[in-house]
């Protein structure tokens, strides 16, 4: 690594690239980029740059090869496995100022945009023709395009739209040495291997994205959103998959428990009733005349499995403020904890019952307040450890419980994440997943990328060596996970 004259140099090389203001090396500055949304473990960057078009992205690509500096990409840091943390040290590589939606198509149903775009500002970008873009992932304003390509995002209509992989035609490329290469093309058609397929989801350790072509989705002619409580989450698991059994695809299906209701009572003050063990969800959309018809085979699931005061919207407002008690869900945590652990675990739909029943149990063996938020329909579970950051026997119990509930959705026949990825929070655990020479395999794929290391390094594949030997900065989880 260079010592902190070379850093200085490199800085100044830098600003020549993408000008004075957009280096950024400044103490504050460095701590403000040192994690993204998974704050359990830092790692201070040694300078931050934000480029502003591809050919910037690849100058300070090569730059970092001649160095031999690590790089990280970086969109808006609401990540929420450790995925942009430099836990390496070297340059956060940050695209959030390349945020222009290019061009939208109407006609083919495609827009062209910068990978800093946020999300959401694609589907205004998209609204004028009555499009969209899908995937909506409960960070949407914030988080870009880069990001949600990068993790393959999903959010609560992947149930019946699919996740990013599914929108995404095209990208633009800076491979690690920064040669400038596309993966995909304008069509969902694709000739020979699927390269797009291994880029969407790569967490950023191949390369980096800098623009991408996206498949636009017709905004549905009618939508109907209805919420539910029900005594138990048990019973609103039953409810979820008696309507899949019913041959129904809602748009959505969310669910919620009581200790998240109250905390988005308390927080947003929206008139829900927190006297229930769980909320549900449920959005259905298409052609109006289909909808209507499937609206009473909810109702129908519903009652049978004890739910009460269901309400289905009567406007656009009253859809908002149902979807404001998941989408705002995060957020409302901070009432009751200073930090959350957001778990990510897959297991199928059919275990769901079985599943929630056992993470109550680990909750209780390690003395923790766990809430749940679950994508019901797809099985993918948000365990959230609430703790504080400051405690250690309590960080040390949450690594724990983590990794048990984890297991727990392996062991029921599901994965360790369903649309946040590894970055380093699930790193450790790939082995429960993987064999070792399944891992190698994937390892190799990263080396022909990545032949140098320079891209990203630290995340994804398990790390046996110690922080000293990898070069790694070390690490709250770690740290804790040797000393357990
Ligand atoms: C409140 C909240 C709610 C969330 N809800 C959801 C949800 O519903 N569904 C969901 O899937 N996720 C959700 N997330 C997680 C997060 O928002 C997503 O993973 C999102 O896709 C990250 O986008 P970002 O721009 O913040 O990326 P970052 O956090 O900055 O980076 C994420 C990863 O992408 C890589 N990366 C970023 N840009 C590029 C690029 N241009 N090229 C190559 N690699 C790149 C980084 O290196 C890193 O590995 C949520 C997070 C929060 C805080």
């Amino acid at each position: 690594m260079p010592t902190k004259t070379d850093w200085h140099a490199i800085a100044q090389e830098l600003k020549t690239i993408v000008g004075e203001r957009n280096v950024l090396d400044d103490p504050v500055d460095l701590s403000i980029y040192d994690c993204d949304a998974e704050t359990l473990d830092q790692a201070k960057p040694d300078l931050i740059v934000l480029p502003g078009n591809s050919r910037e992205v690849v100058e300070v690509v090569r730059l970092a090869n001649r160095y031999q500096v690590p790089f990280t990409p970086r969109g808006a840091g609401t990540g929420l496995s450790g995925g942009a943390t430099t836990v390496m040290g070297g340059i956060s590589l940050v695209l959030s100022r390349m945020n222009r939606v290019l061009s939208v198509d109407p006609e083919e149903m495609v827009c062209v945009v910068e990978v800093g775009a946020t999300n959401s500002s694609v589907s205004r970008a998209a609204a004028k023709y009555g499009l969209l873009f899908a995937p909506d992932p409960s960070s949407q304003n914030a988080s870009t395009i880069g990001g949600n390509i990068a993790e393959n995002a999903g959010g609560p209509h992947t149930l019946k739209y699919g996740m990013t992989t599914d929108h995404v035609l095209g990208v633009k490329f800076v491979m690690p040495d920064g040669e400038v290469t596309a993966f995909g093309g304008t069509t969902v058609c694709r000739l020979g291997f699927d390269w797009l397929g291994l880029i969407v989801g790569s967490e950023g350790t191949l390369g980096i994205a800098t623009e991408a072509t996206l498949r636009l989705t017709p905004v549905p002619q009618k939508v109907l959103t209805m919420l539910a409580y029900f005594s138990s989450l048990e019973m609103g698991g039953q409810a979820v998959s008696d309507i899949v059994a019913a041959g129904i695809l809602p748009a959505a299906m969310e669910m919620i428990d009581q200790v998240t209701l109250k905390a988005v009572e308390e927080t947003y003050h929206l008139g829900f009733e927190t006297a229930h063990g769980a909320l549900l969800i449920v959005e259905l959309d298409g052609p109006e005349l289909g909808i209507v018809s499937q609206r009473s085979v909810v109702q129908r699931c519903l009652e049978k499995n004890g739910a009460v005061h269901i309400t289905w919207a009567k406007d656009d407002a009253e859809r908002k403020r149902m979807w404001q008690a998941r989408k705002g869900a995060f957020g409302a945590y901070g009432k009751i904890a200073p930090h959350a652990y957001v778990l990510d675990g897959v297991i199928p739909r059919s275990r769901l019952s079985e599943a929630i029943g056992k993470i109550r149990l680990i909750g209780e063996k390690y003395n923790l307040l766990i809430a749940n938020i679950y994508h019901a329909g797809d099985g993918n579970l948000h365990p959230c450890l609430l703790y504080h950051r400051d405690n250690t026997d309590e960080v040390k119990r949450v690594l724990s419980a983590a990794r048990e509930i984890l297991q727990l959705c392996v062991g029921l026949g599901g994965t360790l994440s369903g649309e946040h990825g590894i970055g380093i929070e699930k790193a450790l655990e790939m082995p429960t997943v993987f064999t070792p020479e399944e891992l190698a395999v994937m390892f190799s794929v990263k080396r022909s990328f990545d032949s140098a290391g320079f891209c990203n390094p630290g995340k994804i594949f398990p790390n046996p060596k110690s922080c000293g030997e990898s070069g790694m900065r070390p690490l709250a989880r770690l740290k804790l996970a040797a000393s357990c």
